[in-house]
């Protein structure tokens, strides 16, 4: 069945019609009318999946996809010329281009926490840059996944694209094919799975990954800004998303300070009485409700929250002190709305702990110092970064989105999804007859001193860099 599907994409790719600029204007037009005509559809899915409000169904999944198809139809045609390059002398007479080729079919597997984007937004990438797809939706946001089974055959050319739906089984089953790009949303480990699956074919892969993202304040930070920007971006979606804070280090001297503005902050946006509040989500699962809850088995200090419905899929915003390294829910992403503060003596020994873990998708400063920020910035490595603010970085289309190391690889959104699903051909074109003369003069056998002398000079450019296209 998935060999049937792949080889129908195969062949059409072949027949040429996703390079067609307008073909890509029209799918990627069509996919706009997807979003549009089902928003409510789709929005009662994302309710019914994960709780989620219509401000944030709106502004960080069905938003975002309508403003990448615009921001892609805009630009698909400067994208996707010809890019000429500088030339060095030996190059003047010939043409020397970079071509902009679709990689072919590809395979992109969704994720559950934010299902709309985190799908369709990847596809925009391989339908912009003139690829065949085939769409996994996760199976963990189940009526989300329904509707794109749903909607995308309705809207898109179905000898381009493709919804496969289903578990480990399909995925598995998906991962035996010879795909030319794998794109994958989701944890490490699986990562590592799909990595392994397409090293057998040497498919190239974007991994993107999560991880925990360590959150910095520092004495100098304005607690109140600080605390009301931590507690939008950790609860957004309950906590599940992978560039939420995940925890924070602080002095000792302004952990109970913080951890009371960050409580008045979450009664402020979500009243006293959290559960009634229509503004916040629900965990995915009762499995991850599970994990969850055992993130707390060790826990003798919840500052506050820690209530909790499994019935419901409800677990209040919970705010854990003095979390030593070595607690549970240190030891993975927790991706819900645990929020641990570690005490620590300096500045120093936060930033030595972030160092001493794998690299992490996006790392937070909470300063009014500009040198501690910047401290922060050069001596850490993370795939993204945001100073007196949280996962805002996330919705700006020029700023490539991704992780680094453990936290992933290759970036996406706007021009990034172009490049992502593209292949930079480099080309040459010679004429016949102009520089023959000069060939025999200093680049072919029998060779001499004095051709050599030649050739150096006019490849190494010292004869002139020269800018004629
Ligand atoms: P997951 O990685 O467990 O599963 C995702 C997909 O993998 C599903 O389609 C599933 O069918 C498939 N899968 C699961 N087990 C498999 C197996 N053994 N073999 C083959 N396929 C298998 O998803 P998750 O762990 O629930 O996702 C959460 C993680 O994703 C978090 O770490 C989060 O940070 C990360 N994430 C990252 C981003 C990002 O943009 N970087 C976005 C969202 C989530």
């Amino acid at each position: 069945m998935t060999t049937e599907t792949v080889k129908v994409l195969r062949a059409t790719f072949r027949d040429g019609r996703t390079k067609s600029i307008a073909f890509r204007v029209e799918q990627l037009n069509a996919l706009k009318r997807l979003v549009v005509e089902n928003a409510e559809m789709i929005m009662e899915a994302l309710k019914s999946d994960l709780g989620k409000c219509k401000m944030e169904s709106v502004l960080i999944e069905l938003d975002l996809i309508e403003n990448d198809i615009n921001d892609a139809i805009k630009n698909v045609y400067n994208w996707s010329k010809p890019e000429y390059v500088h030339k060095t002398l030996l190059y003047k007479a010939m043409s020397c281009y970079i071509h902009k080729e679709p990689l072919g079919v590809v395979l992109i597997i969704g994720a559950w926490n934010y299902p709309i984007q985190l799908t369709l937004l990847p596809l925009i990438g391989a339908i912009v840059a003139g690829n065949c797809a085939i769409v996994k939706p996760s199976e963990v946001s189940p009526k989300t996944a329904e509707a794109l089974e749903q909607l995308i055959p309705k809207y898109l050319d179905n000898d381009c694209y493709r919804v496969v739906v289903g578990g480990v089984t399909e995925t598995t089953e998906l991962l035996e094919q010879k795909f030319d790009k794998i794109f994958y949303t989701g944890s490490g480990n699986v990562g590592r799975i799909v990595m392994a699956a397409a090293a057998k074919h040497l498919t190239p892969v974007a991994l993107e990954l999560g991880g925990k993202s360590p959150t910095y304040v520092a004495d100098d930070a304005d607690l109140k800004v600080s605390a009301n920007r931590i507690v939008w971006a950790k609860l957004l979606n309950c906590g599940q998303t992978c560039v939420a804070p995940d925890f924070i280090m602080c002095s000792k001297e302004i952990q109970e300070p913080l951890a009371e503005q960050l409580k008045e902050t979450i009664e402020a946006f979500y009243g006293r009485v959290v559960a009634d509040s229509p503004d916040y989500g629900k965990i995915v699962n009762e499995r991850h409700f599970d994990r969850l809850e055992a993130l707390l088995s060790d826990v003798d200090d919840i500052f506050f929250g820690g209530l909790r419905n499994k019935d419901e899929r409800f677990f209040s915003p919970t705010i854990l002190l003095n979390v030593k390294t070595d607690a549970r829910c240190m030891q993975e992403e927790i991706f819900g709305p645990i929020l641990p503060i570690i005490p620590v003596e300096s500045e120093d020994e936060a930033l030595e702990y972030v160092l001493s873990q794998p690299k992490p998708l996006s790392l937070y400063v909470f300063s009014n110092s500009g040198e501690t920020i910047q401290k922060w910035r050069c001596a850490t490595t993370s795939g993204m970064f945001a100073a007196n603010d949280a996962c805002l970085q996330g919705g700006l289309p020029t700023l490539p989105f991704g992780g680094v190391g453990a936290s992933g690889m290759g970036t996406y959104h706007g021009k990034f999804s172009f490049d992502c699903f593209t292949h930079q051909k480099s080309c040459l074109e010679a004429p016949v007859r102009l520089v023959e003369g000069a060939n025999h003069k200093m680049r072919y056998p029998p060779y001499s001193d004095k051709k050599l002398e030649w050739a150096r000079w006019v490849i190494s450019g010292k004869g002139g860099v020269c800018n004629i296209l």
